[in-house]
């Protein structure tokens, strides 16, 4: 039997139209679709009837499957000759460990391919009117986790290193929500302008858009006090303000 492959596919940020031309192609031909909990569900429906669809499901603190056992039916699968399609929100490279999966797939000789997604750290921002460069604003963008707790000693954010960051143009905090006032602080102790606009955005793209528009000094009490809830992520810096004086399309 000749191996199967494995195709990591971006399924872009909610809306379901946001995933690529390629995406899609390889989604209607999968004999194997294995789906994170980020992804449009609407995409399912696009598979073949006899696609055998499994969920991968990683809600933070419930990883259905674990990490090393959806590699190895990743492997499994494909050994067994099947066109396995990877399907993870946004773009499988931004924090969506698809690096580690193909770095898995090319030990184990499985022929893998990758098509990137519309990343939610672009489209996001995008979605609530914010551009997230603009000329005489923001010369860069940086995305970072705030998955990890920074009062951890080992936490392995250099918040210096980003207050610097915000100088120069604008900040996309990824899986920020629980731990916003911790990175708020952070970034204040390393210098961050404390009255630079933050907007906290949470179910980006989607009928259910939500967004919470403060500085960096009040938004982690503003979102607490809206009571924001995953997927959010937050936007800091002056491209923030381009919302209100007429960028914002989407509605909500
Ligand atoms: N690979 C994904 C990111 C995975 S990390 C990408 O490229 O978009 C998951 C984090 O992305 C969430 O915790 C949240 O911060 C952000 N995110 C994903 N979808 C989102 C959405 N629809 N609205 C707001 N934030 C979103």
């Amino acid at each position: 039997m000749t191996t199967g492959k494995v195709i990591l596919v971006g399924a872009g940020p909610g809306d379901p139209g946001l995933i690529t031309v390629k995406g899609l192609a390889w989604i209607r031909q999968a004999d194997v679709l294995v789906y994170d909990r980020l992804i449009p569900m609407a995409l399912l429906d696009e598979s073949r009837p006899d696609c055998e669809r499994i969920d991968a499901g990683k809600a933070q603190h419930d990883h259905k499957i674990p990490q090393p056992q959806l590699n190895a039916l990743l492997v499994d699968k494909a050994r067994e000759g099947k066109l396995v399609v990877r399907l993870k929100g946004g773009d499988p490279f931004v924090f969506g460990r698809g690096g580690e999966e193909a770095l898995v797939l090319h030990a184990a000789g499985i022929p893998f391919e990758i098509v990137p997604g519309v990343t939610s750290a672009v489209a996001v921002p995008a979605y609530a009117g914010v551009p997230v460069t603009q000329r005489d604003m923001a010369t860069a963008f940086t995305v970072f986790t705030g998955h990890e707790n920074p009062d951890k000693p080992e936490s392995a954010v250099d918040y210096a290193a980003l207050a610097a960051c915000a100088r120069a143009g604008t900040l996309v905090l990824l899986m920020g929500v629980t731990y916003l006032d911790t990175i708020m602080r952070e970034l204040l102790k390393h210098g961050i302008a404390p009255d630079l606009p933050a907007l906290v955005i949470e179910n980006g793209t989607l009928p259910n858009q939500r967004t919470v528009s403060g500085t960096v000094s009040t938004i982690a009490a503003l979102a607490r006090e809206a009571a924001i809830r995953p997927p959010a992520l937050t936007v800091i810096g002056e491209v923030v303000r381009l919302r209100a004086q007429g960028v914002d399309w989407f509605g909500e």
